[in-house]
């Protein structure tokens, strides 16, 4: 039997991740190196949050800079993994009947590359993105990540990047260590025991969830990729959560495995 990789929901927060080694860094690398070797990575990140669904198609997609206000460094950061044409269209054949572009504008944004830049610091695993289609609502998101789980048996691994909790409003810039709110804190840990749980319906549902979700996520693309990979969950499959933490308050830093 081939082996099925797992599928990873990676918290990403401050861009800046891309070139520090801390607590999440570290983990995100640990991820990495127990992870089986993919022959091709599917992300789908916050950052690429547009009407309609697209899959990325150059063969050396550009490393995209799409943040304003970080020093020159973050700039200079390139993440030189090829593209992969078989794999975009292969989700396309996946997702159809849903209409799925191919697309030469976009390339690997910082939801991608500051994660992958630790999980594969080589970058030899070629990547493709796929869009996030932001008229849809939220169940459509989880819908195609099980479609999209087929992939696991082919050697791809998918990867979700957004943040389960993500408040800029309440972020407390300058000061990363501030303790959780208690909304944010309570909100992450309902939401870890759904996960765990295999709870999935709620949190598709999670406009429904009250005040503490609509603090939490208080728009959507940093929450939707979750959904994506926790599509992809087999029957009585375990979740773990490798990398855990709050980031200023507001920002949850929880990764989130399947498999
Ligand atoms: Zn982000």
């Amino acid at each position: 039997m081939s082996i099925i990789l797992p599928a990873v929901f990676f918290g990403h927060g401050n861009p800046m991740n891309a070139l520090q080694d801390n607590v999440y860094t570290r983990g995100w690398r640990a991820v990495g190196e127990k992870l089986p070797p993919p022959r091709a990575i599917l992300a789908i990140s916050a950052h690429w949050y547009v009407r309609g669904s697209g899959v990325t198609i150059s063969m050396a997609p550009e490393t995209l800079h799409d943040f304003g206000g970080f020093p020159p460094e973050l700039f200079a950061v390139r993440y030189p993994a090829k593209g992969d044409m078989a794999l975009a269209l292969r989700v396309q054949e996946l997702l159809s009947p849903v209409p799925v572009s191919l697309d030469r504008s976009w390339g690997l944004d910082h939801g991608t590359w500051s994660v992958l830049k630790h999980v594969y610091p080589n970058a030899d695993v070629p990547v493709v993105q796929l869009s996030i289609d932001g008229t849809q609502p939220p169940q459509f998101h989880f819908d195609v990540g099980r479609r999209l789980a087929q992939l696991r048996e082919e050697g791809v691994l998918i990867v979700g990047s957004g943040n389960l909790v993500h408040n800029l409003r309440t972020y407390a810039w300058g000061s990363e260590d501030a303790p959780p709110y208690e909304w944010a804190a309570r909100f992450e840990a309902e939401a870890k025991g759904l996960i765990t749980a295999g709870d999935v319906a709620p949190l598709i549902n999670y406009q429904e969830m009250g005040q503490d979700a609509r603090l939490s996520v208080p728009t959507p693309e940093h929450y939707l990729p979750l959904l994506y990979v926790l599509g992809t969950q087999r029957q009585n499959e375990a979740i773990t959560f490798p990398v855990t933490g709050m980031e200023g308050g507001s920002i949850s830093m929880l990764t989130a495995q399947v498999g």
